[in-house]
């Protein structure tokens, strides 16, 4: 066991802040407690250290963990009195930072399925672990902002190609090899192209932009907080000639990934979902012991509120279903995202997962149109930052449903008491199924019936607005 670093000491919740284990934040139901797992491999003696990691959250907390949807696991409710004996713990798993700065910036989103993804271009597992060392260990990277992130994706059927982050790289074929294609600000598609690199120069050409990132954020009269505003403001161009050692790229389109198929039982690894991503101690002790007894002995970590099972098949399947797990990529319970509410944040005034489960209940022709709820317990947006199909903000009591609208962002109906939001659902929902063009999804669909939303939320003025 190495020596416990100094403790922050939990924090105040403040806007952009992120907590981690060495610095845990203060929420409604107690301490939450962040744990960045490297790579997001919990590794070969996994089952011993995940069952131990449970116990801890339920000998010391209220037994909640949680899947983040950047790959972490949160232990939630933990106590002051209790916090030391879950560092000591998480320190004897080698689970624990040095320090709080350099635990904040080791924010490395890693394909969940590298290594056991056979459609794969690249196992980008060594340049990911390669990358957050580099992060812990580089004390000039400790100055970048909270939330600062990185995604290095080698394709594949579990591919990251829609997470939105800062650096990310995406692996492509190339004749003279593998490469990691860089690009800054951004999802695959629309992420600035900076250039290629071999997966060894990984760490470097990332402190390298990082770097370029926080020199050129200085000199702007309003310095951006991530790279997309840096993009926008000084041009890739600039980060790029900061950047030694990237290979020039000959193709500039962005590799086509495939559709992405995540849960059940699939070649190389059992995939399991858990809605809003939240689990007992207990039921993460059996998928351990699922992972043991039928995998690997090991558990890979995703941002999609699941668990991939490297080598488990058919005979998990059914274990992991009865622990309340979810094996389809199509159970409409994952078209919905929501926030602890009022149960686990003291912002929180509503009861916002079982909200969630009546709005997914009450919105079919969204939901198969591939629509998106999200359910917010305040406009901070916690648990999903950006626009949703429907979103619904709370305040008071009452939600704010906005569409295609991120929380805090338009509003179509105000002050809705839960019964009125999923009445105010219901009704977008047969709005939807009368007037969605075969073909069209649901996005499309409700930007184009805007203003048939606007007749229809100007005719059902909430009761109390
Ligand atoms: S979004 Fe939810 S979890 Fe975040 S501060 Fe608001 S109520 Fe709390």
């Amino acid at each position: 066991m190495t020596a416990l670093p100094a403790a922050a000491g939990p924090r105040p919740r403040r806007r952009g802040a992120c907590p981690g284990a060495v610095a845990p934040m203060m929420v409604g139901d107690g301490l939450l407690v962040r744990v960045r797992v490297p790579a997001g491999v919990l590794p070969a003696a996994a089952a011993r250290r995940i069952a131990a990691l449970a116990a801890l959250a339920a000998a010391h907390g209220n037994g909640l963990i949680e899947l983040s949807h950047r790959g972490n696991l949160q232990i939630r409710g933990v106590t002051a009195a209790t916090l030391p004996a879950v560092t000591a713990g998480l320190d004897a798993l080698g689970l624990l930072a040095a320090d709080a700065v350099s635990e904040a910036v080791r924010n490395v989103l890693t394909a969940p399925a590298a290594g056991i993804d056979a459609d794969a271009v690249l196992d980008v597992r060594a340049p990911a672990l390669a990358l957050d060392a580099r992060l812990a260990a580089d004390a000039a990277l400790h100055r970048l902002p909270p939330k600062f992130g990185f995604v290095v994706d080698g394709g594949g059927r579990a591919h990251l190609a829609d997470s939105r982050t800062d650096l990310r790289f995406d692996a492509v074929a190339t004749p003279a090899g593998p490469r990691l294609r860089v690009a800054a600000g951004g999802t695959l598609a629309d992420a600035a192209l900076l250039g290629l690199c071999t997966p060894g120069a990984v760490p470097d050409v990332a402190a390298a932009a990082a770097i370029a990132f926080l020199d050129l954020r200085a000199a702007l009269p309003e310095p951006p907080r991530r790279m997309a505003g840096l993009v926008a403001a000084a041009g890739a161009a600039a980060l790029r000639a900061r950047i030694p050692g990237l290979e020039p790229l000959t193709d500039t389109a962005a590799p086509e990934r495939p559709v992405r198929t995540v849960l059940g039982v699939r070649p190389g690894w059992l995939g399991v979902a858990f809605p809003f991503g939240r689990l007992t101690a207990a039921t993460l002790e059996t998928m351990a012991d699922l992972a043991n007894a039928h995998g690997t002995g090991e558990l890979r970590l995703t941002p999609w509120r699941a668990l991939l099972l490297p080598g488990a098949g058919g005979a998990a399947a059914e274990a992991a279903r009865a622990a309340g797990g979810v094996l389809d990529d199509g159970d409409p319970r994952l078209a919905a995202t929501a926030c602890s509410g009022a149960a686990g944040c003291d912002v929180g005034t509503t009861d916002t997962h079982a909200d969630a489960l009546a709005l997914v209940a009450a919105a079919p022709a969204l939901i198969a149109a591939g629509g998106t709820l999200h359910v917010s317990g305040c406009a901070k947006g916690c648990a999903r930052p950006g626009p949703a199909g429907v979103t619904l903000s709370a305040q008071d009591g009452r939600y704010d449903l906005g569409v295609l609208a991120s929380p805090g962002g338009p509003v179509r109906a105000r002050a809705l008491d839960p019964a009125a939001a999923v009445a105010a659902v219901a009704a977008l929902d047969r709005l939807l199924r009368a007037n969605r063009r075969p073909g069209e999804d649901a996005d499309a669909a409700l930007a184009r019936l805007a203003p048939e939303i606007d007749r229809l939320f100007a005719r059902e003025e909430p009761p109390g607005a």
